[in-house]
């Protein structure tokens, strides 16, 4: 049984989906937000570029806040998973969420992207102490002067390492044995910003608190102050594209610039829905989606 259909429903409840919670809200719209708690924000050491906040928030400082005012104007914030998303005959939207059906006008996705770990011992510790970091757009900055290693293939990893280049760094590029697949003119692009190749596959990379150490076949040991994995996202894309919304091959979903996907009445916003990953840009997509839907219900 549905207790009520809602305006919207709300996937996922990072910076995207609790944006769109306070302005449905206060649009006096009737929206549930499910959520099954791993924003990305919860591992952020220091979360950067959060305007309003010029010396940085720990990430879970910050979740707090926007839960708090998420639920300040009568959007009901929801623990759970919803692990279907079906059309209805009459157009609307049914979501499964354990035992839980909802029925609504609209939904908004906003669940986010995983980042691909790699797999190194002391990844998690390394992670909190600012060792190891994902964000070079978000913390590149904090990075300036140091030996900086980026773990990454073919072009995304090529492009992270002229990225971080550019923050006065010594950069060593780990290509993962990928650097011979890429054009002279991407190499030179290396070679300009002064970033040094290393193809060889690491055998063992381990993390301490104030190093990266990383271990070549051939026995020799390079060490670093910062590592950055940019060995790409998984795009959480799922309930939509088996409604049918169409998705770049990395599972990034296409959306206009009202931020609703190929589907009627289905729109997505944040990390799923855009490369920029950072948390103001979740955030306005999310108001710009939001207000789309209050208007056209
Ligand atoms: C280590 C790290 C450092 C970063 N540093 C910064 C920084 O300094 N500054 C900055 O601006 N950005 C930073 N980012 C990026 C930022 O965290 C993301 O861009 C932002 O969280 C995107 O918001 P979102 O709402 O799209 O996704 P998220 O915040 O990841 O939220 C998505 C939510 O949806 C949930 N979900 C997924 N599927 C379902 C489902 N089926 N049912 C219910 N819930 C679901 C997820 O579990 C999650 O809770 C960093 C990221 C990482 C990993």
């Amino acid at each position: 049984m549905h207790d009520e259909i809602l305006d919207c429903l709300v996937i996922g409840g990072g910076a995207a989906g609790l944006t769109a919670a306070v302005y449905l809200g206060r649009y006096r719209r009737r929206a549930v937000l499910i959520d099954d708690g791993g924003s990305r924000i919860a591992r952020i050491p220091k979360a950067r570029n959060v305007i309003g906040f010029p010396d940085g928030i720990a990430g879970p400082e910050l979740l707090e806040r926007m839960r708090l005012h998420a639920g300040r104007y009568g959007t009901t914030l929801e623990l759970g998973r919803v692990e279907r998303l079906e059309r209805t005959a009459g157009g609307r939207f049914e979501a499964r969420a354990g035992s839980r059906r909802l029925e609504a006008r609209t939904v908004l996705l906003a669940t986010g992207a995983t980042d691909i770990e790699p797999e190194i011992p002391g990844l998690a510790p390394a992670l909190k102490a600012g060792v190891v970091r994902y964000c070079p757009i978000c913390d590149g900055y904090e990075t300036q002067g140091q030996r900086v290693a980026v773990l990454g293939r073919q072009q995304h990893g090529l492009r992270e390492a002229v990225f971080v280049a550019g923050f006065d760094n010594r950069v060593t590029w780990l290509a993962l044995g990928t650097r011979d697949t890429l054009p002279a003119e991407e190499l030179e692009r290396l070679r300009r910003a002064g970033v040094t190749v290393e193809d060889r596959e690491p055998r063992a990379i381990r993390c301490g608190p104030r190093q990266v150490l990383v271990e070549l076949a051939g026995g020799q040991t390079l060490e670093f102050d910062t590592l950055y994995p940019a060995l790409g996202l998984v795009h959480a894309c799922g309930l939509a594209t088996a409604l049918g919304a169409r998705a770049r091959p990395d599972g990034q979903l296409e959306v206009d610039e009202h931020y609703e996907t190929t589907v009627p009445g289905l729109y997505a916003a944040g990390d799923v829905a855009v490369d920029l990953n950072q948390i103001n840009v979740a955030a306005g997509q999310a108001a710009i989606a939001a207000t789309a839907i209050h208007n056209r219900l």
